[in-house]
């Protein structure tokens, strides 16, 4: 029988309630046997995450103020849930030796993983399953890099032969014994990791939304839910600012060849978003000519003319070097016979802007040189952009009826996406656009 690894997150696990919906979904599928949880998050949206109140407890104790009051709340977070749920457990103990942890030695890190530690044990006593402390199975090196092939090969000793069990998200442990975290929002890469650790058919990412949206819901009223996105889809919307799972809990999975289901604990109905391989099989999904629209403001363009650029050798890599000597990485960068103009961060420019035009004057001589300011970057993602003719066609048709301007085109030789440059005060009518152009349109 295949093994399905169930990731829950913050508000997945908020309240007694939350743990109820949480359990009911495990229990409905023998396959779900790993379970990864996050620290209790927010329950209304003024209430403080679990996390947050314990980077408050390591910088009070830090600082040699008293904690216990911060401390106080966060023991009354989970003594709720335990006495709601009615489950026959205390974590006096646990609470004790925290708290002197913290006194001796009060690191940022150890304190922010206990509320994914304290929240596996209950979930574990709840559910009846063995807990497993991911300080055992989730092994870093000492600058806190991941250490992916010792820690699969820790994580199969320690489940083998467990029918089913909890392993807290979020953070592990160094060669050297100290307890490390992932950046923020870190558990969906332990999911990701115990996965890829037990040959998972698939990895469930459980959460409060019914998957990716298509665009920003702030933009588009009640946007479609994405049903199927490959990985590469997805690493194309995520740099544009769409942000629903950990950036790195990519890899773990990806290389393994696993599907991640983005799952609502809420509407367990929905089916959510299937994150898949690019090569996986559509021939039977019917799904729009486009996934995805994102788009990201606070962008400049360095426009550079000059008469047979063409035929200059090296003038390319003298402009770039005047953005790489200022330490700036560049976003997007067409060319023309006579011209070029390079798209890049706007808050990274700033500082060092007139150096950059400086050496760029300096170093190619140009014959004319201007930075414009307030850009912002459309991109329109979509796998089957590449097989369907007229997709580019129909983007700009969209946005000249909007009388919209459009300042840069790119697309990749992947064909996966196109890139669109147009003013900061277009960017949300760009967008609502597009969106009726592929996706009211082909719904009709
Ligand atoms: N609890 C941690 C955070 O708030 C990790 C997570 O939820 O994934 O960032």
């Amino acid at each position: 029988m295949g093994v399905k690894v169930v990731k829950f997150g913050g508000s997945s696990l908020a309240d007694a309630n939350q743990f109820k919906k949480v359990a009911a979904i495990i229990k409905s599928d023998d396959k779900r046997r790993y379970v990864v949880p996050s620290a209790p998050g927010k329950r209304f949206s003024e209430d403080i995450k679990v996390t947050d109140m314990l980077y408050k407890c390591a910088e009070q104790a830090g600082s040699g103020i008293d904690f216990s009051e911060t401390f106080g709340m966060i023991k009354d977070r989970y003594n709720g849930i335990i006495s709601e749920l009615g489950i026959d457990m205390s974590l006096d103990d646990e609470f004790d030796s925290i708290e002197s942890e913290l006194k001796s030695r009060p690191a940022k890190d150890f304190a922010a993983s206990r509320g994914e530690y304290l929240n596996g044990k209950v979930l574990a006593s709840y559910l009846g399953f063995e807990f497993v402390d991911a300080a055992d199975v989730i092994i870093f090196d000492t600058k806190g890099m991941l250490l992916l092939e010792e820690t699969v090969k820790a994580v199969r000793e320690k489940l083998s032969g467990l029918p089913n069990a909890v392993i807290p998200g979020f953070y592990g442990r160094t060669t050297e014994g100290y307890v490390k975290t992932f950046s923020r929002g870190g558990s969906d890469v332990t999911g990701s990791i115990i996965a890829n650790a037990v040959k998972a058919e698939i990895y469930e990412n459980w959460t409060d939304v019914s998957g990716f949206l298509v665009t920003d819901p702030r933009i588009v009223e009640d946007p479609d839910v994405i049903s199927l996105i490959t990985y590469r889809e997805l690493r194309e919307l995520s740099y544009m600012g769409a942000t629903v799972l950990h950036e790195e809990a990519i890899f773990p999975v990806r290389s393994a060849g696993i599907p991640i289901n983005i799952k609502n604990t809420n509407k367990p109905e929905d089916k959510g978003t299937m994150i898949v391989s690019d090569d996986y099989d559509f021939s039977t999904e019917a799904s729009y000519t486009i996934t995805g629209i994102a788009g990201r403001k606070g962008f400049s363009t360095i426009n550079i003319e000059k008469a047979m650029m063409n035929s200059e050798t090296g003038f390319g890599m003298k402009v770039l070097k005047a953005l790489s000597d200022n330490g700036i990485s560049f976003e997007h960068m067409p060319s023309g016979i006579d011209t070029m103009s390079i798209t890049v961060d706007s808050a990274k420019l700033e500082p060092v802007r007139e150096k950059v035009l400086a050496q760029i004057r300096r170093d190619v001589n140009p014959d004319h040189l201007e930075i414009e300011d307030g850009i912002a970057l459309l991109a329109i993602v979509g796998r089957r952009m590449k097989n369907t003719r007229g997709t580019v066609a129909r983007i700009f048709a969209a946005l000249a009826h909007a009388r919209i301007n459009v300042k840069m085109i790119d697309q990749g030789s992947s064909e996966l996406n196109v890139i669109i440059g147009v003013s900061e005060h277009d960017l949300n009518e760009a967008i609502r656009r597009i969106y009726d152009m592929f996706i009211n349109s082909e719904k009709q």
